[in-house]
């Protein structure tokens, strides 16, 4: 087996809001896990509560790299987080900056999304439409507990308030001024590569029309909610993935942030249902060369 993806520490992927590591057979790293084990890297797919605060999440976190430390016996993981994820992973890395040896964002809202910010406005909790979709919520996240089998552990605990509270562009303010590590001072601009010896690298695509809306996103459901949702969007129009903004994405060292991928191609959902000319895999395999390279 080859050994150019083989990290000195293991790869820990850390889903977004309603994430899972496996519904039945079909994983949330769709394709991305085998690639990356197929160049010698160790990598685990954690879970972590569908609906919860970034903050509750990454207590979790803590506790399952606390885990995969005993039982891998390596002295510290890179954290990979998607969307909120990465708001999971940065909880995590500025708790335990010892555990931590990098913290990757794809697609993370850094500085909140705007569709949050949408729905706070036009369907808050109290309202007739918040509780409809707070009862939607909690019914999918019901459904996908049942069909997880990926997850062995303690029942994760759900809070569609604080989960939604923690995605607003308010709410990851009042986070950042408790965890600022690998945050860029301006807007647009790049973050420390590196914050009290860990990591910080982020990466983000745009909808871009006549590709991300082409090629086999025609045949994609979440591709047309992408579509749908970037018109919440008022600071970064145009500049976004569907429920991240392309600045908003911004951590530590920035990969790139105008990939052609909407908020779901960049993890390679649905099925590997991404637009014309787009390879989000080949992104998670050049970032374990990077680590790599970096000793990490
Ligand atoms: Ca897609």
């Amino acid at each position: 087996m080859s050994q150019e993806l083989a990290t000195r520490y293991p790869l820990v992927l850390v889903p977004g809001m309603l994430g899972f590591i496996r519904l039945l057979l079909y994983p949330y790293w769709y394709g991305i896990i085998p690639a990356l084990r197929r160049g010698g890297a160790r990598v685990i797919a954690v879970q972590v509560s569908p609906l919860n605060s970034s903050e509750v999440r990454g207590e979790q976190l803590l506790t399952q790299i606390q885990r995969i430390m005993a039982e891998t016996g390596a002295a510290r993981v890179n954290l990979i987080g998607h969307s909120q994820g990465a708001l999971t992973a940065r909880y995590a890395a500025a708790k335990r900056p010892d555990w931590v040896a990098s913290v990757t964002s794809v697609a993370g809202p850094n500085h909140g999304s705007e569709l949050a910010d949408y729905l706070a406005r036009h369907s808050p909790a109290h309202s007739f439409k918040g509780r409809i979709l707070s009862a939607l919520l909690r019914g999918v996240a019901a459904l996908m507990a049942l069909l997880e089998t990926g997850y062995r552990g303690p029942k994760l605990p759900v809070d569609i308030h604080a989960s939604h509270q923690s995605l607003t562009t308010e709410g990851v303010a009042l986070f950042n001024r408790q965890y600022p590590q690998g945050l860029p001072t301006t807007w647009g601009g790049q973050g420390p590569e590196q914050v009290g010896g860990v990591r910080y690298y982020s990466w983000s695509g745009t909808l871009q029309p006549g590709k991300t809306n082409r090629g086999r996103n025609l045949f994609d459901g979440t591709s047309r909610s992408c579509r749908l949702f970037a018109r919440a969007f008022v600071r970064e129009a145009g500049q976004c993935d569907g429920m991240v903004g392309r600045y908003s994405s911004h951590l530590g060292q920035v990969i790139g942030d105008d990939y052609p991928l909407d908020h779901f191609d960049i993890v390679n959902q649905s099925l590997g249902l991404v637009g014309k000319g787009a390879e989000p895999i080949r992104l998670f395999v050049e970032h374990a060369q990077r680590l790599k390279a970096a000793d990490l």
